[in-house]
């Protein structure tokens, strides 16, 4: 299979309660009807601003969510509805995920050779605690880590050394697609290149496919082969880096982008910055038709009633949006 994950009109509502007796009173559209295909091996970056659903998009595909409508399909399989054990027959292992800090999650009074040990234990993974030990000590190398390490605890570590070990945990169980959600958001610009190159080279030793999420334009510029662009839980734009960056179609990804000046200066110099008038729609209750018309500066009377198709503009360049229908 070219395609590792398959994902079909996607959609997780999360029920908005409210009153004594907490009535659902209606929902937050976190994702509404994403369609994608991530090719094995590839880094498919995510971009858009903070509340667009890139992360429930993430923990939804990685079935932290159950979703409320829509198929996943990975390596073949339709994961969308199974139970817990099921998962763990087919994805759990398979499918990793990297947070922004990897720490917060993980018990500060444990040593980091017991935090690396559990999951291998869980899985059932090699033989014996010898083994596991030996396998954790591996881990640590790999991610450029002393394996001497094993015996300290969590806050001995500085930013960068707690992302590595991120790194480490999501690798322990060999997972073929890992989703990075924020990974370097949190690190200086020095550390962050650290990570991604580290990520690069684990990439190609053991021909891992990532989902890159990320909020900065910068990072995913080097990191992605390919990058969709997310605005109120749909995909807008998805293309080829180079399309994305240096001929964005959508209105959307054109206001994103000129708004780094970086990256205005090097692709886009005869673009001005475009400032969006507005504020970003309630997911709760998102626009009639295309979900970008109460902010688009190119907006058409048939914006406001017509859901714009994803379709591909060629050389699989996707866009959603009347302008190229
Ligand atoms: Fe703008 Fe209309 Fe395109 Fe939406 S469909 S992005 S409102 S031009
Ligand atoms: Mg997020």
């Amino acid at each position: 299979q070219v395609n590792i994950l398959e994902v079909r009109n996607l959609k997780k509502y999360f029920p908005i309660k409210s009153g004594i007796l907490q009535k659902t009173t209606g929902h937050i559209k976190a994702v509404d009807g994403i369609n994608l295909e991530v090719k094995r091996g590839e880094t498919l970056g995510i971009v858009g601003e903070s509340g667009c659903g890139k992360s429930t998009m993430g923990r939804t595909l990685i079935r932290l969510y159950e979703p409320t409508e829509g198929e996943i399909i990975f390596n073949g399989n339709d994961i969308t509805h199974l139970s817990e054990s099921q998962l763990r027959k087919l994805m759990r292992k398979q499918m990793q995920m990297i947070f922004q800090d990897p720490f917060a999650s993980l018990n500060p009074r444990k040593t980091l050779g017991k935090i690396l040990h559990e999951p291998l234990k869980t899985h059932q993974l090699y033989a014996d605690n010898y083994e596991r030990s030996e396998r954790v000590a591996e881990l640590l190398e790999t991610v450029g880590l002393n394996r001497s390490f094993t015996n300290r605890y969590p806050h001995e570590f500085s930013g960068g050394q707690r992302q590595r070990i991120g790194i480490a945990r999501a690798l322990a169980l060999q997972p073929e697609l890992i989703i990075a959600d924020e990974a370097v958001s949190a690190l200086d610009v020095s550390i962050q290149a650290q990570i991604i190159n580290l990520m690069e080279d684990l990439q190609e030793e053991f021909n891992l496919t990532y989902i890159f999420i990320s909020h900065d334009l910068s990072v995913v510029r080097h990191i992605a082969s390919r990058v969709g662009v997310m605005y109120l839980g749909n995909l807008v734009e998805l293309a080829n880096k180079e399309d994305i960056y240096i001929e964005p179609l959508h209105p959307y990804t054109k206001a994103l982008l000129s708004a780094v000046p970086m990256i205005r200066k090097k692709d886009l110099s005869k673009r001005e910055r475009i400032v969006l008038r507005g504020d970003l729609p309630s997911p709760s209750n998102p626009p009639s038709g295309c979900v970008f018309h109460t902010r688009c500066p190119a907006k058409m009377d048939i914006c406001r009633e017509v859901i714009p198709t994803f379709k591909d503009c060629g050389s699989s360049h996707f866009v959603a949006c009347h302008l190229y229908e």
